[in-house]
């Protein structure tokens, strides 16, 4: 059986209903082995000064001494319209996962947004340290049809020099099977995220499971033993 985790839940550190503790609590009645807190970084209007990090960080610390399940402090840091995250080095090392992913892009039609999403991903890819692409080929919609395959190859084996894992997020439906079949070929690792506002959906992962089992994937292709 997979180990059920989830790595995308939103606190009152950004724009989620409840406070850390309360999620943990959530997560333990839910049978979660691991949860990581990801707020908005400041690149959102909703999203949390970096300072707020470090006090994010130091309340886990606490939460921690009363729990038997794993929990991490992390962010969901803005892939910018330059290819940076909208966090600095110093404040991303202090937490124990950085996730990212993109919320703005220019406008323009649905080709332009999907070539625009790669350009800004791969830059990042090659100039920044993060351990999980959050909702991946999402912006709006899911942007995969619009992206030649050779592309999507290519990214793949990007994401897999990188280090980058995938996350199947159960809040957009993203990505497909195919694509994280292929992600699984090119030893791309997965991650699970409810992208929860609201206690409800915190730990509700039954998508993923069904996609993961589904594509035969093994307790070594997740990253919930590695971070
Ligand atoms: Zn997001
Ligand atoms: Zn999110």
């Amino acid at each position: 059986m997979l180990p059920k985790f989830d790595f995308h839940v939103h606190t009152i550190y950004s724009d989620g209903s409840a406070p850390p503790e309360r999620i943990v609590e959530i997560a333990e009645k839910r049978g979660l082995k691991a949860v990581a807190i990801t707020d908005h970084g400041p690149g959102l209007s909703v999203g949390a000064e970096p300072s707020k990090f470090l006090i994010l960080a130091q309340d886990v610390r606490v939460i921690r001494e009363e729990t038997e399940i794993q929990v991490l402090a992390g962010v969901e840091s803005n892939i910018t319209p330059d290819g940076n995250l909208d966090m600095g080095e110093e404040i991303l090392r202090e937490l124990d996962l950085v996730t990212a992913g993109v919320h703005y892009l220019r406008s323009g039609n649905c080709e332009e947004q999907a070539m625009e999403y790669m350009r800004v991903v791969r830059k990042a890819l090659q100039s920044h340290k993060f351990d999980v692409l959050v909702h991946p080929l999402y912006y709006n919609k899911y942007l995969l049809p619009w992206i030649p395959p050779e592309d999507i190859e290519e990214f793949i084996q990007e994401l897999a020099r990188a280090g980058v894992a995938v996350e199947l997020n159960s809040k957009y439906h993203t990505p497909d099977k195919t694509f994280i079949q292929e992600c699984l070929r090119e030893g791309v690792k997965v991650s699970v995220g409810t992208d929860a506002h609201h206690t409800e959906e915190v730990g509700r992962i039954e998508w993923q499971l069904s996609l993961l089992n589904r594509v035969g994937v093994r307790r070594e292709d997740l990253v919930v033993d590695l971070i």
